[in-house]
């Protein structure tokens, strides 16, 4: 799979270790998903946490550090289901091994679960 221009648009200004990473994901192929978001504003963050959608005003979009990934389904809308992301994340796992780059997965989070969200830990990649 390639990643599509859109894709391409939102990894500018992530950090470089975490754009190969999901490159290398992108091409093994074996799950079809877009980029839905990488650097982010800290007025959308401020949004974001006011929508009950984010609880950090300390997130690493803010800083390249992270991104949401959009399972997509054969016809091209998004896949919201859970078990799609765990299949994912298996992937993702996979090619940051790889590429020897630490990975942490917001679906392991348990205050809250964020499926779609893969980011560089703080403590190896300190801002
Ligand atoms: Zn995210």
């Amino acid at each position: 799979m390639i990643l599509n221009a859109r894709s391409h648009e939102r990894l500018k200004g992530v950090h470089a270790d975490l754009v190969k990473v999901v490159e290398l994901c992108a091409s093994n192929g074996r799950v079809n998903f877009q980029v839905s978001e990488g650097l982010r504003t800290a007025a959308r963050q401020a949004e974001l946490v006011r929508a009950g959608k984010s609880q950090t005003q300390n997130s690493r979009h803010l800083t390249g550090h992270a991104v949401d990934l959009v399972v997509l389904n054969p016809d091209g809308s998004a896949n919201w289901d859970f078990t799609k992301y765990i299949g994912l994340h298996t992937e993702m796992a996979l090619a940051a091994d790889a590429l020897k780059v630490s990975i942490e997965w917001g679906g392991n989070w348990r205050s809250l679960r964020d499926g779609p969200h893969w980011q560089l830990p703080f403590n190896k990649y300190p801002k």
